[in-house]
């Protein structure tokens, strides 16, 4: 119960001072995604250089578990090679169609499992993994530049 209401605070701090919320300008791909679903959208824009991610910046309106989790999503990418960027994307994806037996590993998720009770609302699943599966969209467009 503690943890519960701990884990919403994280939601709701990100939803309400949500990280990278603005378009830079500079990218070296862009995505738009959308959730019809819910009616969430975000444009996410990555910069990768040497194979890092460099920036991940993005805008975009909906519910509050799509704009806590992409500013969750943005916030963890940043400074990870491609390949970890990618291995914490598919980590994230498992631990939503968890159906709420994983609680995620903070290591590698970091503040992404205040959102493994996400898991349990098949409904609001789309809207969590929305800002991750446009990084993931984006970052690969990128490729390694
Ligand atoms: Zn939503």
């Amino acid at each position: 119960m503690e943890l519960d209401s701990l884990y919403q605070e994280v939601i709701l701090d990100h939803y309400k001072h949500p990280q990278h919320k603005k378009l830079n300008p500079s990218y070296t791909a862009q995505v738009h995604h959308v959730n019809p679903s819910c009616g969430d959208e975000i444009t996410l824009n990555v910069s990768m250089k040497d194979g890092v991610v460099e920036s991940v910046s993005w805008d975009g309106v909906g519910c509050s578990i799509s704009q806590a989790s992409t500013s969750i999503a943005s916030d963890l990418m940043i400074g990870k090679t491609l390949e970890t960027a990618l291995a914490t994307v598919d980590a994230f994806s498992q631990l939503m169609s968890s159906k709420g037996n994983e609680t995620g590993d903070e290591n590698v998720l970091e503040d992404g499992v205040a959102l493994a009770g996400v898991s349990k609302f098949p409904a609001r699943i789309k809207c969590a993994l929305l800002g991750w599966m446009a990084f993931k969209d984006a970052a690969l467009q990128s490729g390694a530049n």
